[in-house]
């Protein structure tokens, strides 16, 4: 398995990170795990078979994780991809974001492909190709629900970290979360790699983390704008000398083979 990072900025991008946007593959096959902008450019410029990738899990509805799906279901469309596409994403996107694709006149009728849409459960497997997904809800999201509901809207808040299974092997995805100990429950079961986004806690809960329940390895990625420069630099003292977790500081364009 390789994860690809092909962008590795958090809300904003920066002089030298694009939106996350990351790329696991497996015996042919690709997994997308969230999508910023821009997608599908990164996709063309490190010739990605398009048509091998399975799907995407989309693990909240920010536009840095969810943002850059319209433009891929055009590149697929144009560049002729013919295997059909599942997204997984939370149940509050739908029936929203297909509505939005038919509104781009991205409606099935025109796509030579199969698009489908599947709601994120925490019960169980799911899938997408030949990887198989498990879902935990976290909280990266529930304050703002909180805003949305007192201006009258809708949005549930929904969030979730996920594990990836393939070629026997687990994968711990922290999508964007409040805590880093929120990923606990998830490393308590041996983990070859966790992607731990670093923007939303204190970096001083790395210790806790890695201390508590140690994954194999570890890639940092979805810098904060502050640790955009240098962020080895910033945080590796936390933990250096102190855990068995080997640590890799992602930047856009790394692939990290698992
Ligand atoms: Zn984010």
């Amino acid at each position: 398995m390789k994860l690809h990072c092909l962008g590795t900025a958090s809300g904003i991008a920066t002089r030298t990170r694009l939106h996350n946007m990351l790329l696991l593959e497996s015996r042919g096959h690709s997994l997308l795990l969230d999508g910023g902008e821009p997608l599908s450019t990164q996709l063309t410029r490190y010739d990605v078979d398009l048509n091998r990738i399975d799907g995407m899990v989309i693990s909240h509805l920010h536009p840095d994780h969810a943002g850059a799906l319209p433009q891929l279901i055009q590149t697929f469309q144009i560049s002729g991809r013919t295997a059909p596409f599942k997204v997984l994403l939370p149940a509050e996107g739908l029936p929203g974001y297909p509505n939005m694709l038919n509104m781009l006149y991205l409606f099935d009728r025109v796509l030579p492909f199969r698009l489908a849409f599947e709601p994120i459960h925490c019960s169980g497997e799911q899938r997408i190709g030949d990887f198989a997904l498990e879902f935990q809800e976290n909280d990266h999201l529930k304050r703002l629900a909180g805003f949305a509901a007192q201006s009258g809207l809708k949005n549930q808040g929904q969030s979730y970290c996920s594990v990836i299974n393939a070629e026997e092997k687990r994968v711990v995805y922290s999508g964007d979360i409040k805590s880093a100990l929120e990923l606990l429950p998830l490393l308590k079961r041996p983990a070859e790699l966790l992607i731990l986004e670093m923007a939303h806690f204190n970096p001083d809960e790395l210790l806790t983390l890695f201390r508590e329940a140690p994954p194999k390895r570890a890639v940092l990625t979805h810098f904060h704008p502050d640790l955009d420069v240098d962020p080895e630099k910033k945080v590796r003292n936390i933990f250096d000398g102190k855990i068995t977790t080997e640590v890799i500081f992602a930047y856009d364009g790394i692939e990290v083979e698992i």
